[in-house]
């Protein structure tokens, strides 16, 4: 009976497949949904691929999915993966099912599945990953995700205890993930160890995990990145096994230390948040077995999508396309320190405003550090969307002077309100829901920056 639950949800969930397809609809979802609802069971039912990766953690699992299938397509491995789908259940079980005969074995060696945080529970316990890799755990939409110990809470319940775990040493929450699991590999960033933010903004871990005694930070890069100990207990910041111990900007290249070694790397990006990434991406491919130049040559090879980063030129205006993810403040804050960290002095940034704000609760914001805007190299900021007067009024909160900032409530007009003869250095920031409208506006500055006509 349950073998033949099973084959029903898999033929139903192909059907669909394939009558999305044929109507060129998005096919990420909807059939394992199906699936899912036949038969409950139904990722228990499937023989899954030999290696099964799960990619979680509150920001960077898209860019980390789309490098790790990326690499491990360059060396020639068949991979099945989720990350321009739907990470929840139902979009974890269409990945699968597609690449997956009648009878549910897997067509394709590793699987590279993005998890959604909270999916964990319908997820983990039916496939059980052999390696999971977490860059971070940080407060994100509080409507949905609560607090980090819930969301910990939830992988901790979930994960089985032979997952070989991969996790960010400078994030004490995330380090501290799955206790149980022998099999643990820490990574981290052992350069640049000062604090960034002075004085201490937003920390999701203050006390220790053992004693509940008083965290005291070494030093934090931002929010609880960082390394600290307890003054109480023995409890600290574990010791990375791999750690990025150098960064070339000008030949593009980062190095990073294991087992006494140091090899070197191509730097795709210097986003703080990506340095953390890329670390993590390599601990994990050199704990599943690849070599330095598999790995090395994987990456020369890859790039950021470039619906999350972009940069190009039209005329004297250099245009900078950078993924800022709402209702997530921490995002949102590395984004602002990175384009105020950005070499240039006549910045402007143009808030490309999330239309689906107007329903969403704002409180975000004052969990987000807009104190970065106030940095003397950005003489205007343009603010759009629904939510514009709220930034508006975060923005001041921040100490930013009022006639740096520039509102409008159309997303896609912020151009509108760019004076182009202040500022050359143009970052467009916009969240994941919000690409088509960020594409209209770089559309607009690129013909700005070539004739200057419209606006
Ligand atoms: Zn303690």
């Amino acid at each position: 009976m349950k073998k033949i639950r099973f084959f029903i949800a898999m033929l139903a969930g192909k059907i669909t497949l394939f009558g999305l397809k044929l109507l060129g609809r998005n096919a990420t979802f909807l059939p394992g949904k199906i699936a899912v609802a036949i038969d409950k069971n139904f990722l228990a039912g499937l023989t899954p691929p030999k290696t099964v990766i799960a990619v979680t953690g509150t920001n960077g699992k898209t860019t980390v999915s789309n490098l790790l299938n990326s690499i491990l397509l360059s060396n020639g491995y068949s991979v099945t993966n989720n990350s321009l789908g739907s990470n929840v259940q139902a979009g974890v079980a269409t990945a699968l099912l597609e690449d997956s005969t009648l009878t549910g074995k897997a067509k394709k060696e590793i699987a590279v599945l993005e998890v959604d945080e909270r999916s964990s529970l319908r997820i983990y316990p039916y496939l059980k990953p052999d390696y999971l890799i977490c860059n971070n755990i940080m407060r994100d939409s509080l409507a949905r995700n609560a607090h980090t110990e819930f969301i910990s809470f939830i992988i901790n319940k979930a994960l089985p205890k032979s997952t070989k775990v991969i996790l960010n040493a400078d994030d004490l929450v995330c380090a501290t993930l799955a206790p149980g699991n022998q099999e643990r590999i820490y990574f981290g960033l052992d350069v640049d160890k000062i604090h960034e933010e002075g004085p201490l903004y937003l920390q999701d871990i203050v006390y220790c995990p053992h004693c509940g005694g008083l965290l005291t930070p070494e030093y934090l890069r931002y929010n609880h990145i960082g390394r600290m100990h307890c003054e109480k207990c023995d409890f600290r910041s574990p010791e990375p096994d791999f750690a990025i111990t150098e960064i070339n900007k000008d030949e593009n290249k980062f190095t990073v230390m294991h087992n006494g070694i140091s090899e070197s790397y191509y730097l795709i990006n210097d986003n703080i948040v990506n340095l953390y990434n890329f670390c993590g991406l390599i601990a994990l491919l050199s704990t599943m077995g690849l070599s330095h130049k598999q790995i090395s040559d994987g990456f020369a090879k890859s790039k950021i999508v470039k619906t999350r980063y972009d940069k190009l030129q039209s005329g004297d205006l250099t245009i900078t396309m950078q993924l800022s993810k709402g209702q997530n403040p921490t995002a949102c804050a590395r984004c602002f320190s990175y384009v105020a960290k950005c070499p240039g002095n006549n910045k402007a940034i143009i808030f490309v405003g999330d239309d689906f704000e107007a329903s969403e609760s704002p409180c975000w914001f004052y969990d987000s550090n807009y104190s970065y805007l106030a940095d003397p190299s950005i003489n205007q900021i343009i603010f759009s969307g629904p939510r514009c007067m709220d930034q508006y009024l975060r923005a001041q909160m921040a100490g930013i002077p009022t006639d740096k900032i520039r509102t409008i409530t159309d997303s896609t007009a912020g151009t509108e309100l760019l004076d182009t003869q202040l500022s050359k250095d143009i970052y467009v920031l916009y969240g994941p829901y919000m690409v088509k409208q960020a594409n209209l506006v770089k559309e607009k500055l690129i013909a700005i920056g070539a004739g200057g006509e419209d606006k």
